[in-house]
């Protein structure tokens, strides 16, 4: 059996590589380059337990379990590290506690740390691009193979049940069963196939060298922006790489995953809070400042599954906030949906894409 996944993001990466675990010939066709989108420019924070009482808690926590497991079984060094993460605030300028030391250190005063969130046994972290690239390099070690080129289209027999293969920038690839891996350009494939619609979400990050000088615990913060209180994230990573993040808008989606940008005033106000938090986020030491799209559904859960009405057709995609630490657990249960008919580890029933709406193809088209 052959597997053509479109997208080489982490979800397809992840597919890829358990698909070959498994002994199935997998070939990943990416429009860019591996990590080119918000696989290349997430956080990577990774908890164990934060989606406990949701339809995702399995899943997260198998995910987390592989994400553990993987920096023995795959080559690379992805800077998989456990790490503690906190919850707390910046004083306004009007409170008293805006001079009041930081209870970590290398924070600037009035950065009041509130509430351990994590411990280094159910948070951790890895370097998003660096995991993606691995483990697709993973999966081409056990005989994957990489296609650069833009997917055009699904062919199917001519019920226009089974799948048949993938037009790649007008040429066909031959393939068994076809999985929809696009991020948030998996909308584009709602033409092809009944799937129910896939949105993008932007942000923005900074990503800032800065050394040793960043302890590894992950921060959660809440910052009064004149008036508005905005939510900031803060992830130091091994390499010494700290990604700073806050907001998201609705901007349109580019069709080329390469020209996503970001939006200049939310990059110059990210860049102000983040020089109130440290003195550690210098302007000199932006190695980063950049855009990406979360691919979100309409119910927040993502889609894993076969696509309805169709014979050889899945998706992987949705996975919102948490799709660096879902990819694992999503593409060893996808390998065993392909593989066995059905997923062993977790149940991936929340996740089918039959109980969405389809999205009407000529809404699209109308584009
Ligand atoms: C700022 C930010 C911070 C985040 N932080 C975290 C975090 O800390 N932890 C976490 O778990 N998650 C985090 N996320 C979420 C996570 O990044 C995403 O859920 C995840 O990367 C989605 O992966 P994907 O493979 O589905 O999609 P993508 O990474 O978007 O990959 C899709 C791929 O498909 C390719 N493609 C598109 N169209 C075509 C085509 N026609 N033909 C071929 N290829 C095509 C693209 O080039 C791209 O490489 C964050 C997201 C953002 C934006």
């Amino acid at each position: 059996m052959r597997v053509v996944i479109c997208g080489g993001g982490v979800i397809g990466a992840c597919t890829a590589y358990f698909l070959r675990r498994l002994g199935i010939d997998a070939t990943v066709v990416e429009r860019t380059e591996i990590a080119a989108a918000a696989s290349g420019k997430a956080g990577g924070f990774l908890a164990q337990d934060w989606c406990a009482g949701t339809p995702l808690d399995a899943l997260a926590r198998r995910s987390f379990a592989l994400h553990a497991q993987l920096p023995a079984e795959v080559a690379g060094d992805w800077g998989y590290r456990a790490m503690s993460a906190y919850s707390g605030f910046v004083a306004a300028d009007s409170d008293p506690r805006r001079d009041s030391p930081s209870a970590l250190g290398w924070l600037s005063d009035g950065v009041i740390v509130a509430q351990r969130i994590g411990t280094p046994k159910t948070t951790a972290i890895v370097h998003p691009g660096k995991f993606t690239s691995a483990t697709m390099n993973g999966a081409l070690a056990l005989g994957a193979e990489l296609r650069l080129g833009r997917v055009t289209g699904i062919v199917r027999d001519a019920d226009e049940i089974a799948a048949k293969g993938v037009e790649i920038d007008g040429d066909l690839i031959e393939a068994d069963a076809v999985v929809i891996a696009m991020g948030p350009w998996s909308l584009l494939a709602a033409q092809w196939m009944s799937l129910p619609a896939v949105y993008g979400q932007r942000s923005p990050s900074i990503v800032y060298d800065t050394g040793a000088d960043v302890p590894a615990d992950a921060l959660f913060l809440e910052y009064d922006e004149n008036g508005s209180a905005v939510s900031i994230e803060v992830f130091p990573r091994a390499d010494g790489s700290t990604h700073v993040t806050a907001f998201s808008d609705v901007a349109p989606l580019p069709l080329d995953p390469a020209v996503v940008t970001p939006d200049e005033d939310a990059i110059a106000r990210l860049q102000a809070i983040s020089e109130r938090l440290s003195p550690a986020f210098r302007a000199d030491r932006i190695i980063a400042r950049q855009a990406c799209f979360r691919p979100v559904t309409q119910d927040g859960l993502p889609l894993i599954g076969k696509v309805p009405g169709s014979e050889g057709l899945y998706v992987a995609t949705g996975h919102n906030v948490w799709g660096i630490l879902n990819a694992p657990a999503t593409g060893e249960a996808l390998a065993q949906l392909i593989a066995h008919g059905a997923a062993g580890d977790v149940d991936l029933s929340p996740f089918d894409p039959a109980r969405l709406r389809p999205l009407d193809p000529s809404l699209l088209r109308a584009r």
